[in-house]
């Protein structure tokens, strides 16, 4: 770790304070440590699949197949890795602040998997399907499917529950996440783009009211000029860092 990087997360740790509302906001990067492509960065998945186009509400109408190859992929990817230590260091922020949620753009239950437990997935869950005649979801692990497009009990398609290019995102976890990201007091912008829309409000709302946002990324992006403070290296080496000098910084003031 640089020094300069060490100097940064001292300055960013010295005035925090256990009693802080927290919301993380995470995107793809916060698991391409873990070994999961993300969308705009090269290699994998996304080089054989073009989700704008195999992941769309269209698609799965004209090509069921297609889409559900793409998805049954992402499921065997997302089986054959892990949580990173940048997931453990936002799940231990549950133990030094008084309030965290995490407001995840991913679907891989990364999340939830390391321990964090008040995650809102503005984007479903790979791990969910949906039958589209009845419209119930549920959790279904199986992985690979034998055939594809997997199909309900009622006969009807099962599609994944997670939201599609162009598809309008569940209303209720959209606005308990708006909520969340204008109560916050810090928020923590780890591996995305930002350019996912509407996911990309949430850090506005929370500057509009006077959170402290901080990023995490390995690269500028079109939030950086918009953070107060940006950190740039993999959020799997910085975080845990973050979090180590936190605990310090805490118990040196108890
Ligand atoms: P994106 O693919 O557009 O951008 C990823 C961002 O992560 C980039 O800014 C990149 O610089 C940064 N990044 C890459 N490696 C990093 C690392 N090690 N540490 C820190 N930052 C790193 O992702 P997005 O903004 O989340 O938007 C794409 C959409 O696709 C979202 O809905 C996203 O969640 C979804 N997606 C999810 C998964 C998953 O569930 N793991 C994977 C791919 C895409």
């Amino acid at each position: 770790m640089d020094k300069k990087l060490s100097l940064q997360l001292d300055l960013l740790v010295k005035d925090l304070e256990r009693d802080t509302r927290v919301v993380v906001f995470t995107g793809a990067g916060m698991s391409a440590e873990s070994g999961i492509p993300t969308f705009r960065g090269k290699g994998g998945l996304w080089e054989k699949y073009d989700p704008a186009v195999v992941a769309t509400a269209e698609a799965l109408q004209l090509r069921p197949r297609a889409v559900w190859e793409m998805h049954d992929t992402l499921r065997q990817t997302i089986a054959a890795c892990k949580p990173n230590p940048g997931h453990d260091a936002i799940a231990e922020l549950e133990d030094l602040f008084s309030a965290v949620t995490v407001i995840t753009q991913n679907v891989d239950n990364f999340h939830q998997d390391a321990g964090s437990t008040n995650v809102y997935e503005l984007h479903g869950n790979a791990w969910r399907v949906k039958c589209v005649a009845e419209g119930k979801s549920w959790v279904d692990r199986t992985v690979p499917y034998e055939e594809l497009p997997p199909k309900c009990q009622c006969g009807a398609m099962l599609r994944p529950d997670v939201v599609f290019f162009n598809e309008p995102l569940d209303e209720a976890v959209l606005n308990k996440s708006f909520i969340e990201a204008g109560k916050a007091k810090l928020m923590l912008i780890v591996g995305t783009s930002y350019t996912v829309y509407p996911a990309a409000y949430v850090p506005i709302l929370a500057k509009q009211n006077g959170a402290l946002l901080v990023e995490f990324n390995i690269e500028y992006t079109g939030l950086s000029a918009f953070a107060d403070v940006s950190f740039y290296g993999k959020s799997g080496e910085i975080l845990p860092l973050f979090v180590q000098k936190l605990k310090n910084h805490l118990a040196k003031k108890e």
